[in-house]
């Protein structure tokens, strides 16, 4: 297959025809002229066939981001931040591009893609902001020295992306870190490619953002991990920025620890939101249905235990059973379906085999539990306890498991009884209560009276535990993405002992 480093694509609903991989600024194939396809998993047809780069690939990409990041950490800081509003301007407009290719990547209702590329956006603009912030402080100096601490580029920085929110995700990692002078290798997702990282590198040359800053290089499972282990490795690689599962972040950690290596990992969750006893019923449907169900369940911060206060039992189950009914499962792109397909095969049966164990465990089934293809039904079960597997591992699909409790330290306990800790919700009309029980929720992120599921561009964003580690978003980020150095002048006031 060869690639069309002129194609216009005119219709990203069809098919993508892909360019090549991006490094320094040219389009390229893989050195041994690999590829792989890339699936809609809305219809199971190829829609883009990408190169598959191997470790000599990834090194290469990673030469270019060197040989450009000298000239790019000298660019002025306002100049680059106009690049990262360029960026913004960009996306905005291509949105349509980007809706029609992210909804056929990989299989997200319409309204998702759309929610995706509307935030993208913001991701460059809070780049762009990072970039005016203060680099360093002037510390008091015992001895009346100029002391002053300096925040610098780290260099070349590896970014591994997931599949569920390909652009943003990919946007997350790669925004601030160049706005601060580094410049990126982006190894998207092998189920999103295109999304996750070669039309990013097209919007950044029409942004005109100098060659080698964003460099992208696609593989399929087969080879990800010779060119993972490059993206780490490499000497000329300073600091990863790793988002996908615990497994592959906990690989990644360890082996960038060893080399003393910085390593900013968001990894999977398993989070609760709490609805106590005096919640807003309406307030709390929503925002489990939605916390729940969002992207069929395929988000780091789904919902994925649901704690109702036992006096609520009734009335919750009644009323989130005829919630979970009115949702229509079918072709993302039409906007009234809100559930799509699965990723994929693999990612369908391990939902379908976590749903079958927890049954089998002795969970009841309410709702749901059926699917057609890649299409799973909206589910709803009850009765999980502490000692199934279902109650710690992440599902990672469209799966209401609600639990429910005698009192807040039960609450506790059954969100606190977690290997991860990414996100939680407590749903109360008593905010002071709410941020309460909030405070002793072991997560990275809580919120009083929202889904699980929320970000923001400006917020570090990050989990504990099994969660990861190192925050994105931010201050979060520029001190993920820069080292600090002290710098001192004498100017007289120590004396040296001889
Ligand atoms: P994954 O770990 O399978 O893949 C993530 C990325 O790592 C992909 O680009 C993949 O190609 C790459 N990868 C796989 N093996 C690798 C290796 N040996 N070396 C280097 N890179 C390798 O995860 P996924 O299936 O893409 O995403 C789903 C998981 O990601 C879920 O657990 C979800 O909770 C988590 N997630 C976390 C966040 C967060 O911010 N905390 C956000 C989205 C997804």
């Amino acid at each position: 297959m060869s690639f069309d480093a002129t194609s216009t694509n005119a219709d990203y609903a069809a098919g993508y025809v892909a360019k090549g991989m991006s490094m320094g600024g040219r389009w390229v194939a893989a050195q041994d002229g690999k590829t792989f396809d890339v699936h809609n998993p809305a219809t199971g047809k190829v829609w883009s066939s990408v190169p598959d780069a191997g470790r000599v690939d990834a090194a290469a990409a990673i030469a270019a981001a060197a040989a450009a990041q000298p000239a790019w950490a000298a660019m002025a800081f306002d100049k680059r931040a106009v690049l990262m509003n360029r960026v913004a301007e960009v996306l905005e407009r291509r949105k349509d591009d980007f809706i029609k290719a992210l909804t056929s990547e990989c299989g997200g209702w319409v309204r998702k893609s759309m929610f995706e590329i509307n935030y993208a956006p913001t991701v460059y603009r809070a780049a762009a902001a990072a970039a005016y912030s203060p680099m360093g402080e002037t510390l008091p100096s015992e001895h009346g020295k100029l002391s002053m601490v300096e925040r610098t580029p780290l260099g070349v920085v590896s970014v591994i992306s997931p599949w569920n929110v390909p652009l943003l995700l990919s946007s997350r990692g790669i925004g601030v870190a160049i706005a601060m002078g580094n410049c990126v290798v982006l190894k998207p997702s092998e189920e999103t490619p295109v999304t996750g990282g070669l039309m990013l590198a097209e919007v950044f040359e029409e942004a005109g953002v100098p060659a080698g800053v964003l460099n992208v290089v696609t593989c399929s499972r087969d080879r990800v991990s010779e060119v993972g282990d490059e993206l780490v490795v490499n000497p000329l690689v300073k600091a990863i920025s790793f988002t996908g599962s615990t497994a592959v972040g906990k690989h990644i950690a360890m082996t960038a620890g060893g080399l003393l290596k910085k390593a900013c990992v968001e990894l999977g969750g398993k989070d609760s939101l709490i609805v106590l006893d005096d919640a807003d019923m309406d307030r709390a449907i929503r925002t489990a249905r939605f916390g729940a169900f969002f992207h069929q369940g395929q988000i780091c911060m789904s919902t994925e235990k649901i704690l109702v206060d036992r006096k609520l039992e009734d009335e919750f189950m009644s009323r989130f059973i005829a919630a979970t009914k009115e949702l229509k499962v079918g072709d993302p792109t039409q906007m009234d379906n809100q559930i799509g397909p699965i990723i994929n095969q693999k990612q369908v049966e391990a939902v379908e085999a976590r749903l079958a164990q927890a049954i089998s465990d002795g969970a009841t089934l309410h709702h749901g539990g059926t699917r057609d293809g890649l299409y799973f039904n909206p589910t709803v079960i009850t009765g999980v306890t502490p000692d199934m597997a279902m109650f710690h591992e992440e599902t990672f699909g469209p799966v209401a498991n609600i639990m429910f409790f005698e009192n807040e330290a039960e609450a506790l306990s059954l969100a606190n009884n977690c290997d991860y800790g990414l996100s939680a919700s407590v749903i109360t009309r008593d905010e002071a209560r709410g941020l309460r029980v909030a405070r002793q929720i072991e997560f990275g992120m809580a919120h009083v009276n929202d889904a699980t599921i929320y970000d923001e561009p400006t917020i570090p964003f990050g989990g504990v535990k099994n969660s990861g580690m190192g925050r994105h978003g931010g201050k979060a980020s520029i001190d993920a993405f820069t080292q600090t150095r002290w710098l001192t002048v004498e100017r007289g006031g120590r004396n040296t002992p001889f």
